[in-house]
């Protein structure tokens, strides 16, 4: 396994509403979203990201999440838990050398929540997601789980703001973009490869390509102003690269691409 491969994981999907993707559009309107998450498979050791929803939300969500998975309710079988898709695609998670936290959101903390099934991995975030997930506003209060990243066993690598483009192996295989806006930490990964060139995972900074072309302020945000300033950076980088772009949360676009067992190289 020489060449770097991409994994794209579902894990299951969240209920939810339109209107939660798009500020004051489909207002009402049920749908249901995929819950992506990747790995990225490196000769230095592979690099997870976010790992989609906790394992407990296949069992209980409601006492996990709280409230709002009434109105966001995962859906996702025990399989989908991010540690038991790994050994299904023959990843050992202790093989798993770093963690890259797009953000630190509830659906997003798979792997963060499980993390003593990854003895080996540093976490990496942003400093700023970090200080934030510790003391939101009382507006996105319910969309971070204290629970799921504060385990002292958590070996973070905190990115400050000077860091934009961080290099997670020097090679340019996995690059960090700083995208604040949908929360004040949030990291895009730019994923290069031999055959496929550039995949721009763009997590939560781009959920749905309503928001990539600008037909849609984002439903939820901490900052709209910058939402749609981290897009138009994105873009930038994207035309620069040549990108296939991966929006986070979007049920039309999520189809198109390639799903685990099959992966990018
Ligand atoms: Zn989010």
């Amino acid at each position: 396994m020489s060449q770097p491969r991409l994994y794209m994981f579902q894990c299951g999907v969240i209920s939810q509403h339109w209107h939660d993707l798009m500020l004051g559009q489909r207002l009402g309107e049920p749908v249901d979203v995929p819950v992506p998450w990747y790995l990225v498979t490196h000769t230095d050791g592979h690099t997870l990201v976010d790992g989609g929803n906790p394992a407990i939300c296949a069992v209980d969500a409601h006492r996990h999440w709280g409230e709002i998975a009434d109105r966001c309710t995962p859906r996702m079988t025990p399989e989908q838990a991010c540690t038991v898709e790994l050994e299904a695609v023959g990843i050992a998670p202790a093989d798993v050398r770093y963690i890259v936290q797009s953000h630190l959101h509830l659906d997003h903390t798979g792997a963060l929540s499980a993390i003593a099934a990854f003895p080996n991995a540093t976490v990496v975030a942003t400093r700023a997601e970090f200080e934030y997930a510790h003391a939101p506003d009382w507006f996105s209060r319910a969309l971070y789980v204290r629970a799921d990243f504060t385990d002292p066993a958590i070996a973070w690598t905190l990115l400050e703001k000077h860091e934009d483009g961080y290099d997670v192996y020097g090679d340019g295989v996995v690059r960090l973009w700083q995208s604040p806006g949908h929360s004040p930490g949030h990291l895009a990964i730019e994923v290069t490869l031999a055959a496929s060139g550039s995949i721009l995972l763009a997590v939560d900074a781009v959920a749905t390509l309503h928001h990539w072309d600008e037909r849609a302020l984002p439903g939820f945000a901490t900052s709209h102003l910058e939402a749609v300033r981290s897009v138009r950076t994105l873009r930038r980088i994207a035309h620069r690269s040549q990108s296939t772009v991966v929006p986070g949360h979007d049920p039309d676009a999520w189809p198109t691409f390639k799903h685990s067992p099959h992966y990018y190289e």
